[in-house]
């Protein structure tokens, strides 16, 4: 490779490598397509802690390939970050979003969508954002989240807490994403301006059987309440975390066990029903 470095070229690679071109043509196949069809997004209810009842959603993009599949975004976003072509896709997502928030501002309180670093660090995303906001001037933009992860911070070139200023002067609230599964959870809460803390499922699974877990969980929604933050736990799968959450007073809760991402359709008939989960 140049120098003195010498790199091996694996079998192995050779298949990432091509697994890479193959999701690349076929995100831009999808891109190029219908959208709101090859890339659909879903949404998983985020609930109130007490009562169970729906106050919010996650939107979680879905791949539709030609064949019928559909993929979760495992299997296209690193590819999408790669290419840059995360940033036609986030702008889809945040689009896709704002208009089923208008569609159901009278039963959800807000839309979440994950923003990835590499879209943090175009220049032109705060403007994209102000301009997709200005379409829907009687939608209040604090009812918009935006999930951020923990490698922004380390990816995003130029100066994040700026970005992030001039994304929140445009009234959408940001959410620290994976929360306390990075190498330097407490420096992000100290410098990035959030309003909202996702605690990791790595924290809640088996919670109710180790006490190591609760003490964390605890410490964390003090900790985010000193702060004026609110905390929303993920990966809730069965009644046991959600009584050891509701138990450690965790206002906001997601997981398998209210339920998983649903198609818009479904989860407006969820809506309808007025259901309580
Ligand atoms: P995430 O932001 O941490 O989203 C939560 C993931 O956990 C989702 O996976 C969701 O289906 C899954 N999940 C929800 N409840 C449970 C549970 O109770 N147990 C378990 N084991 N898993 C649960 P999904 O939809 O496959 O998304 C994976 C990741 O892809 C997301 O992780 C997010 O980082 C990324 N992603 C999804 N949509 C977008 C997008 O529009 N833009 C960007 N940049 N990234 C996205
Ligand atoms: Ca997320
Ligand atoms: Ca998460």
């Amino acid at each position: 490779a140049g120098g003195n470095r010498l790199e091996l070229f694996s079998e192995q690679m050779r298949i990432t490598v091509q697994e890479r071109i193959t999701a690349e043509a076929r995100l831009r196949a999808a891109l190029d397509g219908d959208r709101d069809r090859t890339l659909p997004v879903w949404f998983q209810p985020i609930v109130d802690g007490a009562t169970g009842s729906i106050i919010g959603a996650e939107a979680l993009v879905r791949m539709c390939t030609p064949q019928g599949q559909i993929l979760a975004p495992g299997h296209f976003i690193g590819a999408a970050e790669e290419t840059g072509l995360i940033v036609p896709l986030g702008e889809h997502v945040l689009v896709s979003a704002l208009r089923h928030l208008l569609a159901w501002q009278n039963d959800l309180g807000y839309i979440s969508v994950n923003v990835s670093p590499r879209q943090l660090s175009e220049p032109g995303f705060a403007p994209m954002l102000a301009g997709l906001l200005a379409r829907v001037p009687h939608l209040d933009p604090s009812r918009l989240v935006l999930e951020i992860t923990e490698t922004a911070v380390l990816a995003t070139s130029g100066d994040l807490e700026t970005r992030l200023r001039a994304i929140k002067a445009l009234g959408v609230r940001i959410a620290l994403d994976d929360f306390g599964t990075g190498y330097s959870s407490l420096t992000w809460l100290q410098s990035v301006p959030a309003d909202v803390v996702k605690l990791d499922r790595s924290f809640v699974a088996g919670l109710a059987t180790d006490p190591r877990k609760s003490s964390i969980i605890s410490a964390v929604l003090w900790l985010a309440q000193s702060l004026g933050m609110t905390a929303v736990a993920e990966g809730v799968e069965d009644v046991d975390d959600w009584q050891a959450l509701r138990a450690a007073g965790c206002p906001a809760l997601q997981g398998y066990y209210f339920s998983r991402p649903l198609p818009a359709t479904e989860f407006d008939a969820m809506l309808r029903r007025g259901a309580d989960l």
